[in-house]
């Protein structure tokens, strides 16, 4: 019976924080895998403007992951397109492998606002909820059960990357060093 988490988000850019999570939840769950899955057009980011192309995205986050183990991208929310639900992800994952079990990995931030989510109480039911520390949001908690996996706090937002490369900043350790260089190629930020 597969054991899989499931990390989803923009990934505009990602940045250290994310893998960081990703291995370590993994670590401490023992899963198989860890899944960042990559949204087409996430609902709640829909007032903001600029996104970058879901498979620079996409392409940056398998970049970023290459060679870490049990660590992988996922296009599914990509494939799927149209606005991204994390309740019709996790059904896709349900119906792929019914009898494996599924863990929603999300930050404090993305956790305290889990009651809003589309279907959210499905949502609780088809995964179980993992909630890791973000600074800013620390002991942010979702209502519903929950468990807490400790991970080291990086103090780090891919709108803050976003910022620090339009005004010039080195990214140098902040975004790991694949996706940072398909990041130059591709012109992408600034
Ligand atoms: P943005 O600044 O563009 O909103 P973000 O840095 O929050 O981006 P997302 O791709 O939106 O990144 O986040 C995906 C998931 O990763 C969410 O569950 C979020 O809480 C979590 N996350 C992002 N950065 C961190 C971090 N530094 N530490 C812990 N969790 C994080």
């Amino acid at each position: 019976m597969s054991r899989v988490g499931i990390f989803g988000g923009t990934f505009d850019p990602v940045h250290v924080g994310h893998v960081a999570v990703a291995a370590w939840v993994r670590a401490a769950l023992d899963l198989d895998r860890v899944e960042l899955v990559v949204a087409n057009q996430p609902w709640q980011k829909l007032e903001r403007p600029v996104l970058s192309a879901a498979q620079d995205r996409l392409s940056m986050v398998e970049a970023a992951v290459d060679g870490i183990e049990g660590v992988v991208a996922s296009s599914a929310e990509i494939d799927r397109g149209g606005l991204t639900y994390t309740v019709d992800t996790l059904e896709g994952y349900r119906a792929a492998d019914p009898g494996g079990s599924l863990f929603l990995i999300l930050g404090s931030d993305a956790a305290a606002g889990l009651e809003t989510w589309h279907r959210y109480e499905e949502i609780a039911e088809m995964a179980e909820v993992v909630v890791v520390d973000r600074a800013g949001a620390l002991g942010h908690r979702p209502p519903m059960a929950h468990r807490v996996v400790e991970c080291p706090l990086v103090d780090l937002s891919s709108t803050r990357v976003r910022e620090w490369a339009e005004a010039g900043r080195p990214l140098d350790g902040l975004v790991p060093p694949a996706a940072l260089a398909y990041c130059r190629r591709k012109r992408l930020y600034g």
